[in-house]
């Protein structure tokens, strides 16, 4: 995967990413070879070119984020992915993430709110050349079309996990969510078998919010909070 932005390759600087999210204790070897290989510089807004292997969110438009490479790999790495894997993603917002899921070899569908960041990342996608299928729209009611899904990543906060996400996720199937208030989420991941379901909680994350009808906008909450974050 050629990193194009400007001629630019940050070969260096993703290295040395990598090695930062081995210190920090990801571990799964697909995901480290992933972010190792997907050109972040290419997801970020220029003026944060210098910034693009900080671990860490950097703002990109409508107020949104990319999130933080630490949080992606963590959230990845949870996610359990292998090759043909078919992989919802609710929040697309730079593209980053699915890029990461595609170049593991997942088939990628993506739900992002904002119709101008949609177009922008289907525009650095095709670009890079993965192949990704997206739409505008509300990610918290999912994508009935294409279920059930071998794994669902939601990379915004949201109030409890969408019931709409767990019905379309498949039996054996994962799904990885940041889920709290709007000023702190725990990383839940549930485990589905047949009817039960089992979650396991990894605290201390902070995302933009999940809006939408099974988001906060079906939700009043009178504390909005901060919205950017170190996560996402
Ligand atoms: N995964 C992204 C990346 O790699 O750049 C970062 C996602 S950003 C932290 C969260 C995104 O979720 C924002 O772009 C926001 O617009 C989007 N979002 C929030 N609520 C949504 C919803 N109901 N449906 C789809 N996207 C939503």
């Amino acid at each position: 995967m050629p990193a194009v932005r400007f001629g630019i390759h940050f070969d260096e600087e993703r290295a040395e990413l990598v090695r930062q999210l081995r210190a920090r204790g990801i571990t799964d070897e697909s995901v480290l070879k992933a972010i190792g290989d997907v050109p972040r510089h290419v997801f970020v807004p220029e003026i944060w070119l210098s910034r693009a292997y900080d671990d860490c969110a950097l703002p990109i438009a409508c107020g949104q984020t990319i999130s933080q490479p630490y949080t992606v790999a963590f959230m990845t790495q949870l996610l359990t992915v292998v090759p043909g894997h078919k992989v919802l993603e609710i929040g697309t917002g730079s593209g980053y993430q699915a890029a990461v899921l595609a170049e593991m070899g997942a088939r990628v569908f993506t739900i992002e709110w904002h119709p101008e960041l949609l177009e922008q990342a289907r525009r650095t996608l095709d670009l890079l050349g993965y192949n990704v299928a997206s739409k505008a729209g509300d990610g918290s009611v999912g994508w009935s079309e294409f279920a059930p899904y071998d794994r669902i990543i939601v990379t915004a906060g949201a109030p409890e996990v969408p019931p709409s996400l767990v019905r379309q996720l498949a039996d054996g199937g994962v799904l990885v969510a940041p889920v709290g208030t709007q000023q702190v989420q725990a990383m839940v991941r549930l485990h589905k078998r047949g009817a039960s379901v089992t979650a396991t909680r990894y605290e201390g994350f902070k995302f933009v919010p999940l809006v939408g009808k099974e988001g906060w906008g079906g939700r009043t909450e009178h504390d909005m909070g901060e919205k950017e974050g170190d996560s996402g």
